[in-house]
């Protein structure tokens, strides 16, 4: 038994695990197929039904359906809401990094703390040199039962979820991710946020395993750069108070972290004061230059596009928003677009 609401025999019949097991009330008016202990333990014992897998599973599927499958970030309070078989069970927890619920018997979260821009470059510090993050311990003891929660996790191949401070009380979650070693001379767990993985370790993948490796650096890559993009787009969503810097707009499906030096340049890090939030089409105007912002954070159109006529979208969306300033700004200083970034994309709209 773990915990309170550890599931009886009783609960699996009546969730319909054993579809042909009828339970007779207290005077046998239903008609009962015996299911044999022997089934019952052998569907229990099996790893995907236990409890920690079940829970497991069910916090992943409850946390895709509020963060548009991992994409939006999510509140403090919202992770408290989540129950599982009637019993409240935190996703993560409000003091610590490793989150360890009593039902389970391994780490279920981990999480890195919200950083404030230029407070230190964000997450490249946690990169090792084979391009996959690192987790650290808590504290130097490596039998800390929050370090014990996580090797558990590790050695049985449990999937966690990892929740990135993109402001205070917000986070980005990004599951599952698996604990794949640990470097005991550096005090932290080597953390692989590509799912994808798996699939290169079966039996249909590429043969040779140079070929293996060149894959799974690249696909390494890959989930690092989206992990990125998703951090980057929340960080700078929340900062504009989901809403267009243009025109105000505010449904998020429709906005987008716009970079002001593409990320495709050196200087165009993922960071805060490196984005703006723009709707769809503000996003793309400002990246085809016919929009510009100016370092004093008024908005410049091409002049040919003020010349044109046409219809709402170019009146309003576009010539109408020439020499305003920007709608939404951050209200924290420190998360306001860089002035020399500006400068640079600036330039390079009065070229256009
Ligand atoms: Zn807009």
């Amino acid at each position: 038994m773990i915990g309170r609401h550890q599931s009886t025999v009783t609960d699996y019949v009546q969730r319909g695990i054993f579809p042909n097991a009828y339970l007779a009330d207290d005077i046998g008016n239903h008609q009962t197929f015996k299911v044999p202990k022997s089934d019952v333990l052998r569907y229990l014992n099996d790893p995907l039904h236990s409890l920690d897998s079940r829970i497991r599973q069910a916090a992943q599927a409850w946390l895709a359906v509020r963060t548009n499958d991992g994409q939006d970030s999510i509140g403090y309070l919202d992770l408290e809401d989540f129950e599982f078989e009637g019993t409240r069970l935190p996703l993560k927890s409000r003091q610590r990094g490793i989150w360890k619920p009593r039902q389970l018997k391994a780490a279920l979260s981990i999480s890195t703390t919200f950083r404030r821009p230029g407070e230190d470059r964000p997450y490249e510090d946690e990169v090792g040199p084979d391009g996959m993050l690192r987790y650290k311990w808590q504290g130097d003891d490596a039998e800390a039962s929050d370090n014990r929660a996580l090797r558990t996790a590790m050695h049985e191949g449990l999937p966690l979820i990892w929740f990135f401070g993109v402001a205070p009380g917000l986070f980005q979650p990004v599951f599952p991710v698996f604990l794949i070693d640990e470097e005991v001379e550096s005090q932290q767990f080597i953390v692989d946020i590509d799912p994808q993985r798996v699939l290169l370790d079966s039996d249909a993948g590429p043969e040779s395993p140079m070929e293996i490796a060149v894959i799974k650096r690249y696909g390494t890559r890959i989930a690092r750069t989206r992990l990125h993009q998703r951090l980057f787009r929340s960080t700078v969503l929340h900062a504009y108070g989901t809403s267009c810097a243009i025109c105000n707009l505010k449904h998020k499906v429709l906005l987008d972290a716009a970079h002001i030096i593409p990320d495709t340049e050196e200087d165009g890090v993922p960071t805060v004061v490196n984005g703006m939030a723009m709707c769809k089409i503000h996003h793309a105007a400002f990246d085809s230059k016919i929009l510009g912002v100016r370092p004093d954070l008024i908005v410049e159109i091409r002049t040919d596009i003020l010349a044109e006529v046409d219809g709402p979208m170019l009146r309003y969306g576009l010539q109408e928003r020439h020499r305003q300033p920007l709608m939404s700004v951050p209200s924290k200083r420190a998360e306001r677009p860089s002035r020399s970034l500006l400068e640079v994309a600036y330039a390079r709209f009065r070229e256009a």
